[in-house]
């Protein structure tokens, strides 16, 4: 259970009449004006319609790429507005601007149910350097704050931080609160066997989460470039794969104290370079030296595949190789499968990072196979490291 007030916690009567400022993550892929994928904007619609059903007043508020600061017109979120009228079927306000008299008597002149969508936030650079005057400007617009934007909560940002305390009703949305409720449990009281599986390409980014994963799993399966730094951690030969040597030390007293846990690749998918990466060959353990691992192999496909079981908790988080090529992508559509069945089995499954979802599509896993998937790549492993997020910390204690 979460410990944040989420926005079913406050009574209806709250909301009606009432400027209700809905920070979320309409971060889209957007080329030549069309938008290529929508899933960010879809999954804010439940707390955006929740919010029109009690007769809020609705002000949307994004960030969109990294326009540092200046007013770009290929980062506007003028498509996001008009995607957001044909799927709300209401007539979106957007200003075009972020803050100004025209956006406050905009907002001022909203009716019950009616909804505007600000300019991209990042037009101002007082945004990420989370200026005092403009988090106080933007906080002016609304009576009730609503965070819903998981992916930047790592941030103390002007409208996921600054602006919370001009608020007595600081609330998660719905996003916010089922990523608190997936993750707290991974925190806190995993249903157990609890095994997590861990890829990707540095530890250094992860390092925190790896910590405390490690301390509360069961089981912890390691491929990717992670792999590669624990076997040279071992003393076994891993060719010119990507190791990352400051991290040896680290990774020789994980292995001393986890031993029991921790499960490493048994064979690669090797190449020459990425360059020139046709498959050569698949390798049992040592990888020759002028070559590199870009694959988890068949055998430790089918080793992690049996420690990938239909109860408890299964958490994921990277990828199991270059994924991105198809040569090397079927480590990682096979773990995806195999979590998917694990959810269809009646675990608890977790996907967390910036590539799962492409991971899960690339082995036509559905999205709705997967408990949850977290929207958050870098958000959801520092919450897994136990910091505290600030755009959590200053939402409302229930
Ligand atoms: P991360 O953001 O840490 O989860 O890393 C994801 C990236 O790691 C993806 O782009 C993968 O292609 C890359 N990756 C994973 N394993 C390997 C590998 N063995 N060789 C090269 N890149 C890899």
């Amino acid at each position: 259970m979460s410990t944040k007030l989420s926005i079913t916690d406050l009574p209806d009567s709250e909301y009606k009449g009432k400027r209700v400022f809905v920070r979320v993550d309409f971060n889209v892929p957007i080329k030549d004006g069309n938008i290529s994928e929508d899933y960010r904007i879809r999954q804010a619609i439940p707390t955006i319609d929740y919010l029109i059903e009690k007769g809020a007043k609705v002000i949307v508020a994004s960030h969109l790429g990294r326009p540092k600061g200046r007013n770009i017109p290929g980062f506007s979120l003028k498509p996001v507005a008009e995607r957001l009228n044909e799927i709300l079927d209401i007539e979106v306000n957007f200003p075009g601007e972020v803050f100004s008299d025209k956006v406050r008597n905009a907002a001022n002149n909203l009716n019950e149910g009616e909804v505007m969508l600000l300019e991209n936030l990042r037009f101002h650079k007082e945004e990420t350097d989370n200026d005092e005057e403009f988090a106080e400007n933007l906080a002016s617009l609304a009576d009730i704050y609503v965070n819903d934007a998981f992916g930047t909560c790592h941030r103390a940002h002007a409208s996921t931080y600054g602006m919370a305390k001009y608020f007595d009703k600081r609330l998660a949305g719905f996003v916010i609160s089922k990523e608190l409720e997936f993750l707290g449990a991974l925190l806190q009281n995993p249903d157990r066997p609890y095994l997590v599986i861990v890829g990707g390409a540095k530890i250094k980014d992860k390092i925190n989460a790896l910590k405390n994963l490690l301390e509360t799993a069961d089981k912890v399966l390691i491929g990717g470039c992670v792999a590669y730094t624990f076997l040279a951690a071992k003393g076994v030969k891993v060719g010119k794969s990507l190791v990352e040597k400051e991290m040896i030390p680290w990774a020789k007293e994980a292995l001393k104290n986890y031993s029991d846990k921790i499960e490493l690749p048994i064979d690669h998918v090797v190449a020459d370079s990425v360059e020139n990466s046709r498959v050569m060959m698949v390798v049992d353990r040592e990888i020759p030296e002028d070559l590199m691992g870009f694959d988890i192999g068949p055998k430790t496909v089918s080793n992690f595949n049996s420690h990938i079981k239909g109860n408890g908790t299964v958490f994921w988080n990277g990828p199991m190789g270059l994924f991105e090529m198809n040569d090397f992508s079927n480590g990682t559509s096979s773990i995806a499968r195999s979590v998917a069945l694990a959810t269809w089995r009646g675990a608890t499954t977790v996907v967390g990072g910036g590539d799962s979802t492409s991971a899960l599509r690339r082995a036509e896993v559905l999205i709705s196979e997967i408990k949850h998937v977290s929207t958050g790549g870098g958000a959801s492993l520092e919450f897994l490291g136990g910091d505290e997020l600030p755009g959590i910390s200053v939402l409302s204690d229930k």
